[in-house]
């Protein structure tokens, strides 16, 4: 059985609706592709619960496409990167700066926002864009001392939505909760419901980070919820998966101009790690310049390994 699920539960009578997700496996492929780079515990923990997050957030919004939450650090972490796709499969990266020290109880703040420089979006990128369209993108204020808070503040901003967010990660594992008071309708009564939403946040609140991490998902539900009938419970496979390929490289050195790509030549060859899974990508010379010439161009891709 996959243990990396992602449960979605919509309570009866009770407009309150919750996201369990576990990513074990996917979360251990993830570190193995990137282990050239062997993040510092505080990093990975931080990376860790960006990637869980990053499933909660794209099935909440159900959107056809790509979620993308991006960090642009000011202090250790230059880069922090979390993307997952529709089909739930999520790849993430961090970069850290030069001759650094990270010690295991850096928070949230001393990792990316020490001076508060630090720049946090959410993109969205459907699957099916229009020709010139640009892909969505809300500013998320670092409003807080965990991603989790982070994100909460940013949900009750920008979508007027009560949410309760938890994630937890360690080297083993990522996970996170998420339950979301939704939008009343018409004939519903107000103030029951404001007393369910309250107790099932406080209920939620009653989850450790150990719990999410380790009880099977089936479990944290039942005992969390047992007294509170459920309409619909899905369960979606979550996996690691990269989307790079020779085609984007040859992009990004096409936007890069002629120059800048003919000074990564070394020994008659540009070297291209994916930042997100580790695949090289090789391009001698000829097929540089062949990027920059329409005619020999394509030629040129044929090559491409
Ligand atoms: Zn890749």
């Amino acid at each position: 059985m996959n243990q990396d699920t992602l449960h979605r539960i919509l309570f009866q009578n009770a407009p309150v609706k919750g996201e369990l997700v576990q990513l074990p496996n996917t979360w251990q492929t993830l570190l193995s592709t990137n282990q050239k780079r062997h993040y510092p515990a505080a990093v990975e923990r931080l990376l860790g619960q960006m990637v869980a997050a990053s499933v909660l957030l794209s099935a909440n919004l159900k959107f056809d496409g790509s979620l993308i939450m991006q960090i642009h650090g000011d202090g250790p972490i230059q880069l922090l990167v979390a993307e997952c796709r529709s089909d739930l499969t999520v790849r993430a990266t961090a970069k850290l700066r030069e001759h650094i020290t990270v010690t295991d109880d850096m928070g949230l703040k001393q990792l990316i926002n020490g001076n508060g420089q630090a720049h946090f979006a959410i993109t969205l990128d459907p699957n099916d864009k229009m020709p010139g369209q640009q892909p969505y993108q809300g500013i998320v204020p670092l409003d807080g001392d965990t991603m989790a808070e982070v994100l909460m503040h940013y949900m009750h901003s920008s979508e007027q939505l009560d949410t309760h967010i938890q994630l937890a990660s360690t080297h083993e594992s990522c996970a996170g909760l998420l339950l979301q008071k939704l939008p009343l309708h018409g004939g519903s009564n107000t103030e029951d419901n404001a007393h369910i939403w309250d107790e099932l946040n406080h209920i939620a609140q009653t989850l450790s980070d150990d719990e999410l991490l380790n009880t099977p998902s089936d479990t944290i539900l039942h005992q969390l919820f047992w007294q509170y009938p459920i309409e619909q419970h899905t369960i979606q496979d979550c996996q690691f998966g990269c989307t790079c390929s020779p085609t984007k490289v040859s992009n990004m050195l096409t936007m890069l101009g002629k120059e800048e790509a003919l000074s990564m030549v070394k020994n008659g060859q540009v070297d291209v790690a994916c930042d997100f899974c580790g695949q090289e990508y090789i391009l001698n010379e000829a097929q540089i310049h062949g990027l920059f010439e329409p005619d020999a161009a394509q030629k040129a891709a044929a090559q491409l390994h």
